[in-house]
């Protein structure tokens, strides 16, 4: 299928579809086609995550992230609203549980305050009262932290798109990429794409669709799986709202969390552990070629190196339950094992540059024809509409 495109977006995630809003929203686009290699949109990790609305309490006060989360997350509390999408403002608590994690919950309630978040502290009693089961010295309570279902977003946005003419191609995926005078020529499993600008939005795969473009990415991506239990039917009023740990500050992910989901359930997770493949959302999964690099990769070793202890007590709590469910019970003392059934996985695209370290913040690279999202990994869900206009005065700028 042949086709002439002002903006060609890769990747029919939330942070490609807002794209695609943003751009038909600032109206100077033209047209516009977001290109999904699966059947349908928000298969991967746009589908398959907390569904947590954050607030912008963890970020570097600065960064994209502290920027992006806050006022992200009211534009997405608008967008559910007006489409039907579950929402809910639930609040939520981040709980010390030993005394040295207390200094960590102080640098927490800093940043947050610096960057705009509505939170206060509390003691013991104020977290047994608001949630009985959970046992912790002291906590920051976030009343704007809430719950909704990215994946429904997904829908609505593609269901706006839609009735704004834009195609989201699905079952399309970019397998080339070349040059002929002033446009580029995608290649696809569908048919060649001819296109003026292009964006790639495509998550775990968008370190080898910057190289497709001849990008040399400043960082490649890293999948690491999240895998979840959620409590057994009778026991999901075990937690109320939304309560995680205090962070690891070494660590980019926020720890094992309780979080009541859109429709009710209870989950607990994710962990964090590598994954065998871009798309291994199990043990059984892996690839040949992803697990070679991962031996080869000087980055991939270094980073190893680094959390080694971290990354073997992960894999420890995935491979041996009642590990898990002992961790769980440093902030939930009286959850059994047999409240908890294993509940599907979700797989990060967390970048890692040449040195091993691991990219903390959105990552975006330009070029003449192309803005590359490079690293987007939570709270992008959350901070996705604010990414997309962001995104788009990118391209615009190439446009006018
Ligand atoms: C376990 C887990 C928990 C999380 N919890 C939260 C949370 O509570 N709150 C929050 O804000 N964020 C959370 N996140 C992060 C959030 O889900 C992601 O930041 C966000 O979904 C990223 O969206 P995306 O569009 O960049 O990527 P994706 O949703 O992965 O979309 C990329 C798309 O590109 C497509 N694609 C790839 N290659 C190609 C190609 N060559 N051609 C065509 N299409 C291609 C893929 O099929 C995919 O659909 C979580 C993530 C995980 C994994």
């Amino acid at each position: 299928m042949a086709g002439d495109e002002d903006v060609t977006i890769i990747g029919g995630g939330i942070v490609g579809l807002a794209t695609a809003r943003a751009l038909v929203r600032g109206g100077a686009a033209g047209r516009i086609v977001v290109l999904e290699k699966e059947p349908a949109v928000g298969a991967h990790q746009s589908g398959h995550n907390s569904g947590v609305l954050h607030s912008g309490l963890y970020y570097p006060p600065g960064s994209a992230k502290a920027r992006f989360a806050r006022t992200g997350a009211e534009a997405m509390h608008r967008f559910c609203a007006e489409h039907g999408v579950p929402v809910r403002r639930t609040g939520k608590l981040v709980v010390a549980t030993r005394p040295e994690q207390l200094p960590r919950l102080a640098e927490l309630a800093r940043r947050g305050t610096a960057n705009g978040v509505r939170l206060s502290e509390v003691d013991g009693s104020a977290i047994a009262e608001r949630e009985p089961q959970v046992r912790g010295l002291r906590a920051l309570l976030v009343p704007d932290a809430g719950i909704t279902d990215f994946g429904a977003v997904c829908a609505a946005l593609a269901a706006e798109l839609a009735a704004d003419g834009v195609e989201v191609r699905a079952g399309c995926e970019l397998r080339s990429v070349r040059r002929d005078g002033d446009r580029l020529v995608l290649g696809t499993t569908t048919g060649e794409v001819r296109t003026r600008f292009a964006v790639n939005c495509a998550g775990l795969h968008s370190d080898t669709v910057a190289e497709l473009a001849g990008t040399r990415p400043a960082a490649r991506i890293l999948p690491f799986r999240g895998e979840y239990y959620e409590a057994a039917p009778g026991r999901r009023d075990l937690v109320r709202a939304l309560v995680y740990p205090v962070p690891d500050p070494a660590f980019p992910f926020l720890g094992v969390h309780f979080t009541r989901m859109a429709d009710g359930g209870l989950h607990v997770g994710p962990n964090a552990v590598p994954a065998l493949a871009r798309e291994g959302y199990d043990w059984r999964t892996w690839s040949a070629p992803h697990l070679r690099r991962l031996l080869r990769d000087p980055a991939l070793r270094a980073l190893a190196k680094r959390y080694w202890r971290t990354g073997a007590a992960e894999i420890a709590r995935s491979a041996v339950k009642p590990l898990f469910v002992r961790a769980a019970r440093e902030l939930l003392p009286g959850l059994r094992g047999t409240d908890l059934v294993p509940a599907p996985a979700g797989v990060r695209a967390q970048a890692v540059r040449p040195d091993g370290t691991l990219v903390d913040d959105f990552l975006v690279h330009e070029d003449d024809r192309w803005v590359h999202v490079l690293n987007a990994p939570s709270p992008a869900a959350t901070a996705s509409l604010r990414i997309g206009e962001d995104i788009a005065d990118r391209v615009g700028a190439k446009l006018a």
